[in-house]
């Protein structure tokens, strides 16, 4: 199963730099005074939607840039605090636009993804609104710079958007990434073609040949896939087995599972929090199953994770929660002084889970 790392948008942005595509100006804001003004604050949290959520605010003044950083460094986006924010020079902004290198799994190939719609609006954009295109030799660039230059409508940006391309192409390889994702990619009012906001995933497989790999966002250990990005029920469960037998049985019942999770055998307060946290980014999330049998974990451990969890993070939709085996009764006696009801069976807690969809 491939592990993804991350990065943060200040991390990707490094990256980028490194690789001489154009990013904006920035600084790791000092609270005190602005480098520059106008200026963007950036929450740097592990998830997009920053801008809707109101993490993403121009300042014109030394007021609005303070008053920015207090506020943005307190909101809570998707269940994630930022420990950094990003202060980057304001661009004068004409055109939004969309554009990825991904590795491609079922052509083997990486692939160029273009919208011409870009920004806070992309998840509006239909699925084979996509102009897609995989690479499959060097000479290609030259090609799909061309393309895209007509495919966006900016003639005159087609070097540019070549040599980007290529760029993007090194980029991808050389850091071992699976996803680079430029949205939007800012067509400046002066012409400039900038990366606005970048999303990064690096293959952890692959860490080894990166001893210099060091990242604020923390990769989850545990193994997990993504079965439905709109999904509304997430779930969790320890060992692979009792985590698929979940996945089906919500799938049976008739609801739509967001996700696989198999949390292992040493499930503990820090790895339930951060599956939570990978969870939370599911935009239609309803309810979270939670299917632990426990040989080894022991339930009362795993009654006071999710305990914690509740308490840090107020926005957790409503737990549908499964325990047996180990410190069963500790468990149960633990959450239910919480008002977390505990289920019998994963039956009852998919029926639990049923009455918070509607
Ligand atoms: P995301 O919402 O998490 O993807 O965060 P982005 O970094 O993509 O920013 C969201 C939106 O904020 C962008 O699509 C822009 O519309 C706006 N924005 C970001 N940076 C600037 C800027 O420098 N100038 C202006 N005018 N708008 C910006
Ligand atoms: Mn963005």
């Amino acid at each position: 199963m491939i592990e993804r790392v991350k990065l943060l948008e200040y991390e990707a942005k490094r990256i980028l730099k490194a690789g001489s595509i154009p990013i904006p100006k920035s600084y790791i804001p000092d609270p005190n005074e602005p480098q520059f003004l106008p200026a963007v604050i950036k929450s740097q949290v592990p998830t997009g939607g920053r801008g809707k959520a109101g993490g993403v605010v121009v300042v014109n003044t030394e007021d609005e840039y303070k008053s920015a950083l207090g506020k943005i460094s307190k909101l809570e986006i998707k269940g994630f605090l930022p420990k950094t924010l990003l202060a980057e020079e304001a661009l004068a902004i004409d055109r939004e636009l969309y554009l990825s290198l991904l590795i491609d799994k079922p052509s083997a190939s990486i692939m160029v993804m273009a919208n011409s719609n870009g920004g806070v609006e992309v998840e509006e954009n239909s699925e084979d609104s996509y102009w897609k295109q995989s690479i499959t030799g060097k000479s290609d660039f030259d090609a799909i710079g061309q393309s895209l230059a007509d495919y966006y409508d900016l003639p005159d940006k087609t070097f540019v958007l070549q040599d980007l391309v290529e760029k993007l192409y090194h980029c991808l390889v050389t850091n071992d990434a699976l996803l680079l994702e430029i949205n939007p990619l800012v067509i400046t009012k002066d012409g400039q073609v900038v990366a606005g906001d970048c999303k990064m995933e690096l293959d952890d497989a692959a860490a080894f040949r990166h001893p210099d790999w060091d990242f604020e966002a923390e990769k989850t250990e545990s193994n997990f896939v993504t079965l439905d990005e709109k999904g509304t029920v997430a779930t969790v469960a320890n060992g692979a087995g009792l985590a698929m037998a979940t996945v089906d049985a919500v799938a049976d019942a008739g609801l739509v599972p967001a996700n696989f999770l198999d949390i292992g055998g040493g499930a503990n307060e820090a790895s339930v929090l951060a599956a939570f946290k990978r969870l939370m980014e599911y935009e239609g999330l309803k309810v979270i199953i939670i299917n632990i049998f426990a040989g080894i974990t022991r339930c009362d451990e795993v009654a006071k994770a999710i305990i914690a969890a509740r308490d840090q993070m107020p926005s957790l939709p409503p737990l549908a929660v499964r325990l047996a085996g180990t410190n069963y009764e500790q468990a149960a006696e633990l959450l239910t002084d919480h008002g977390i009801a505990i289920q019998p069976s994963l039956a009852d807690a998919i029926t639990a889970a049923k009455k918070e969809i509607i």
